[in-house]
């Protein structure tokens, strides 16, 4: 059965037009005006409304082993938050640890998401040691689909990489095509200053920030552009939150080094104060890198707009208030996350697009489009496009809402984003045809979702 979108205002990356849309299946194979359809299609009227491609959050966590727990979602909870918010493929970061086998890892991670999500999905695949065998792994890995790998340099001693072995993993990403995304902060500087605010009795979640100050953030991030430069290997900064490292960041990529930025939704628009809050609401907003001073906003959201920052992720990792408290006698103890997946596009559109900050293309480009230019999976998502996968979000620029626990769909009992107004929310969103959200409920058909195929293209 097809589906036609009638009336709406298509907007992408780089185009705003009117026009119908029709998916035969699971692809789009008609757009324009007064389309001849077959008598069964299903139709959905967008009058009022405008139609974006499908989103993309390139960096979250679903399944994850850490801090001595698990986060909360599962496939099934955080793909149904996802496309509420109208999200339609997420990229899922596979962190086997240092002590894992990284090919066991690939496969049990694939194996929580196969058949539970009701969106598309893909892996940036963790290397947190670099061996013998792991050439042959990760070839096997990128054979699978993957075109994106992740080191740490911070976590020494469970995800973090040495040196050495960031080096190793760019030249074989080089050779195979392959991005590398990194977590960029100086493990060894967190470590110490992490011991000494803890020796002087600085124990709450105010002391996060202080242990991994904008310095830290800068300097890993100027070291794996060092290291890009040197290998020709192409790189993307995760979550970077903060002046220095984007000045660390843009002089590299000024400099021709081959390097993306992502930054995430809570550096937009959360401060460190919200970690200064007493007790456990301070430990609710404890990640890493943590939330900045104020004072980034400013110089973050100018350069998303300028398109200096290339993505907006969420790093969407939910542990709740119990798992929380694990850090109630040492900051270091907090496991590190918030939950985002389902409120990052409102909250962009509303913050960035409705208050000026935020070009209407940019917001879809930031959002979604330079996502699937990235990490391979252009055109077939991050566009509306004859011969793109028919994955629309028909959006009501006129809803109003708050952001609460009380409504979200993650599994999780509080929001990061508590009690934010958003203007604009998805009215429908399809997953390759198929109606999966309908004005905030789920509607559709649960672990529809497949694992894309991304091939490498960084050469
Ligand atoms: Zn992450």
């Amino acid at each position: 059965m097809g589906l036609l979108v009638k009336n709406g205002e298509i907007i992408t990356a780089d185009s705003r037009f009117r026009a119908d849309i029709y998916a035969e299946g699971e692809t789009i194979t008609q757009i324009g005006a007064d389309l001849t359809v077959p008598p069964d299609t299903v139709v959905i009227d967008a009058a009022g409304k405008l139609v974006f491609p499908g989103f993309i959050d390139p960096h979250v966590h679903v399944y994850l082993p850490f801090m001595a727990t698990f986060a909360k979602d599962t496939h099934e909870t955080a793909s149904i938050a996802a496309l509420i918010g109208g999200t339609t493929t997420y990229i899922e970061m596979c962190c086997p640890s240092r002590f894992d086998d990284a090919l066991k890892g690939y496969y049990l991670w694939k194996s929580k998401a196969e058949g539970n999500s009701a969106c598309d999905y893909s892996f940036h695949m963790s290397v947190t040691r670099f061996g013998e065998e792991t050439e042959s792994q990760l070839r096997e890995i990128v054979d699978d689909g993957i075109n994106s790998f992740k080191i740490f340099l911070s976590y020494k001693n469970f995800f973090g990489v040495e040196d050495g072995e960031m080096y190793e993993t760019l030249l074989l990403a080089k050779k195979l095509g392959v991005i590398v995304t990194a977590h960029c902060e100086n493990a060894e500087l967190v470590s110490r200053l992490q011991a000494g605010l803890l020796s002087e009795g600085k124990i709450g979640p105010e002391w996060h920030e202080p242990s991994r100050p904008e310095s830290v953030e800068a300097e890993g991030t100027g070291r794996f552009a060092t290291f890009l430069g040197n290998t020709g290997a192409t790189g993307y900064v995760v979550h970077l939150s903060c002046v220095p490292a984007l000045r660390a960041a843009m002089a590299a990529k000024s400099a021709g080094t081959k390097l993306y930025i992502e930054s995430v939704l809570p550096h937009f628009l959360l401060d460190k104060t919200y970690a200064e809050r007493k007790g456990v609401e301070g430990m609710k907003h404890v990640m890493s890198p943590p939330l900045r001073d104020a004072r980034n906003h400013d110089a973050l959201w100018n350069a998303l707009r300028c398109g200096f920052v290339d993505t907006v992720g969420t790093d969407h990792c939910p542990f709740d208030i119990e798992q929380k408290l694990l850090g109630s006698d040492a900051f270091t103890q907090i496991p590190n996350g918030i939950p985002g997946i389902e409120e990052r596009v409102n909250l962009l559109y509303t913050y960035g697009v409705n208050r000026g900050k935020l070009d209407i293309h940019r917001f879809v480009d930031a959002a979604s489009t330079q996502a699937a230019k990235i990490f391979g999976m252009f055109p077939r998502k991050g566009t509306i496009a004859v011969g793109s996968d028919a994955d629309l979000v028909i959006y009501d620029p006129n809803y109003r809402g708050i952001v609460t626990v009380e409504t979200q769909h993650t599994d999780n009992d509080y929001s990061g984003f508590e009690g934010m107004p958003i203007e604009g929310r998805p009215s429908i969103v399809t997953v390759r045809g198929t109606i999966q959200v309908r004005d905030g409920r789920f509607v559709g058909q649960k672990g529809i979702g497949r694992q894309l195929k991304r091939e490498p293209i960084h050469f």
